[in-house]
């Protein structure tokens, strides 16, 4: 019996359960889902969250969930569940952007992260004329000479990972806590007793073609063991293909 959990205080939650379930119900003969009892809940409180065993942040706005989680009493919960406990997780968009030990915006402002990947993410990357927008993109599952397998993607005022951070960098960020003022642009997760025995690499998983379209551009979905965070909404769309993989691949490797 796996319990899969969907933070469900802003945003959107309600399509990713709906996505988890038809990617359980529509599993390959023989795969992991297929073996385990999978049931998909929401969390909107501490008690829901100490009873799953994997968690889906969805998007929406990263500052009202922060806010939110605060006032529930789930921020440090949360932080526990990501980098104490280690249970697999999965950021989309405003979601990645909680996970991140480090986020940076155009404007001043300070916001709470959960942190645990080492990323540094640039909020809003795509700016006003490019708030929205869709496109293919080539994942694990994907065929590359199938340009018809590509994974359609919705990008909503969605962040980019502008940087890796090496566990050493990633520390010292998280160090500089005097930074989330009003006056900063970046806010950095503050460093915990556990992350000094993290040293999990950030592997990159999907970058978008640049501008030439010919070399790989901005960095769009990573994955650090048990952490993986895409900035795009794969809810939005009917393809279950990538609920399916991370639940094959990243979530259930770390419950069963
Ligand atoms: N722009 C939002 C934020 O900064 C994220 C948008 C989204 O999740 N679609 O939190």
């Amino acid at each position: 019996e796996v319990t899969i959990g969907v933070l469900a205080l802003q945003g959107a939650f309600i399509e990713h359960v709906s996505h988890l379930q038809k990617a359980v119900a529509t599993a390959k003969a023989g795969s992991k889902i297929a073996s385990a009892q999978i049931s998909v809940v929401t969390v909107r409180t501490v008690e829901q969250l100490s009873s799953v065993d994997a968690l889906v942040l969805p998007g929406g706005e990263s500052t009202s969930i922060s806010l939110i989680a605060e006032r529930t009493g789930l921020l440090e919960p949360l932080r526990d569940f990501v980098r104490v406990q280690r249970k697999p997780v999965w950021g989309t968009c405003a979601g990645l952007i909680l996970l991140s030990d480090q986020a940076s915006k155009a404007k001043k402002g300070g916001q709470n992260l959960i942190g645990g990947l080492h990323v540094l993410c640039q909020r809003n990357h795509f700016g006003r004329q490019t708030e929205s927008f869709s496109c293919n993109l080539a994942l694990p599952f994907t065929n590359p000479y199938d340009v018809d397998d590509l994974f359609p993607a919705v990008f909503i005022r969605a962040p980019i990972i502008e940087q890796l951070l090496d566990d050493s960098t990633a520390r010292l960020g998280a160090l500089k806590i005097e930074d989330n003022s009003e006056e900063s642009l970046v806010v950095s997760a503050p460093r915990l007793e556990a992350d000094k025995d993290d040293a999990t690499a950030v592997e990159i998983i999907c970058q978008l073609p640049d501008s030439t379209g010919t070399e790989a551009g901005d960095i769009v979905a990573v994955r650090q063991g048990h952490i993986f965070g895409t900035s795009f909404h794969p809810e939005l769309t009917p393809d279950v293909r990538l609920h399916a993989w991370w639940l094959e691949e990243c979530a259930l490797p770390f419950v069963l």
